[in-house]
């Protein structure tokens, strides 16, 4: 059995195979688990010119490092990364163009916040997450039928949302559904992988993977999501720390995926009258520890359909990017989460006190 919709915008192979996707020019290398690798930062000075850039630049490359350069809107910092007795031997420092080099000394290293100097931005489909815009992202928890998920998409579309999500459990179908909702909404589309064996599929017709809380730490999982150029939401596991979230992040930049985006969902806690507790302290640290925009999912996070506007304008209020909010036609009869997930009409009030929060703090939606 086979495309139920069979039009050509849904049938898979609009887009190359993964494989014909995958990045070759870089190569497997600095997995920061490797335990000898460094990365130092060359922060260069304000009046350094382009051509000395590259010259930097292609030195490195010639000694077997990799460079990644990051321009703020001072100055140029470039990342260098490789295994540490071949770094230390390096003079990073004798550039014309240089100001500084110093190591970054953080466990995780390639996404810390001082490797890149300046925020990163990523791009879903069209969508910049991780500039002034706060993002939103909607949908419902499972894609469960063509009338569901083009009714929602719409829905969410004329209320301000900027990305669909929905998670597509029957793999194939869900995600025929997903291409063709968002061939009809404009929006690009966010959905799980839940394992390798499906990164292939999944990653013909998303344009932003997930990776789900259970998944956190499936390090194979978020090796290969990382040989894709594809960006991926991380998602924070419900009993791991910051820090491991951030660990696990490297693990995908470490392949040379940088289009990473974070995402705090709520955590485990002796609480037991809210589904999780949303920890909103992951939004500043998480800020100010790396470079990776932050997204806050307050849907999971407190688990209760009343209270989750409440913590989406906490969780922009503490200086999230994105957030993603769980959104049901009919969450009576939801297959999953039906209990927290947003009514398309309260999801639209919620949008408009969004904007109120997000002007606020100098933000925009
Ligand atoms: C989801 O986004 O529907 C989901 C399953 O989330 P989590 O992995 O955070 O539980
Ligand atoms: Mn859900």
């Amino acid at each position: 059995m086979r495309t139920v919709f069979p039009s050509p915008e849904v049938t898979p192979g609009h887009r190359p195979p993964l494989s014909a996707r995958r990045k070759t020019s870089c190569e497997p290398i600095f997995s920061t688990q490797t335990a000898n690798s460094l990365a130092m930062i060359i922060i260069t000075r304000p009046d350094a010119t382009e051509e000395q850039i590259q010259h930097i630049v292609s030195r490195i490359a010639d000694w077997g490092l990799r460079a990644e350069v990051s321009r703020g809107e001072m100055r140029v910092v470039i990342g260098v990364i490789g295994a540490e007795d071949k770094i230390r031997q390096k003079p990073l420092g004798a550039f014309p163009g240089v100001e500084s080099v110093m190591p970054v000394l953080k466990p995780y290293k390639l996404v810390s916040y001082e490797f890149r100097g300046t925020a990163s931005r990523v791009k879903v489909g069209d969508v910049v997450v991780g500039s002034k815009e706060v993002v939103i992202m909607a949908g419902p928890c499972s894609v469960e039928s063509e009338d569901q998920i083009l009714s929602i998409a719409q829905s969410i579309r004329d209320s301000g949302a900027k990305i669909l999500r929905g998670g597509a459990f029957k793999p194939r179908i869900g995600l025929q559904l997903l291409a063709e909702a968002r061939r009809e909404s404009g929006l690009p589309i966010i959905t799980e992988v839940m394992d390798t064996k499906d990164l292939e599929l999944v990653a013909e017709y998303a344009d932003c993977l997930q990776i789900g809380a259970r998944n956190m730490q499936n390090f194979s999982l978020l090796r290969e999501v990382g040989r894709t150029q594809l960006p991926v939401m991380l998602k924070r596991g419900m009993a791991a720390s910051i820090k491991d979230l951030l660990m696990s992040a490297e693990y995908i930049l470490s392949e040379g995926n940088f289009n990473v985006l974070l995402c705090e969902r709520g955590i485990r806690t002796f609480e037991t009258m809210t589904r999780n507790t949303l920890d909103l302290n992951a939004v500043p640290v998480l800020k100010a520890e790396t470079h990776l925009p932050v997204v806050v999912d307050p849907t999971h996070g407190i688990g209760i359909r009343d209270f989750v506007p409440a913590m989406a304008l906490a969780a922009v209020a503490a200086g999230a990017d994105s957030i993603m909010i769980e959104v049901h036609n009919a969450p009576e009869f939801a297959k999953s989460d039906g209990e927290q997930s947003l009514l398309p009409k309260d999801f639209a009030d919620l949008v408009r006190r969004v904007r109120c929060v997000a002007e606020a703090v100098g933000r925009a939606v």
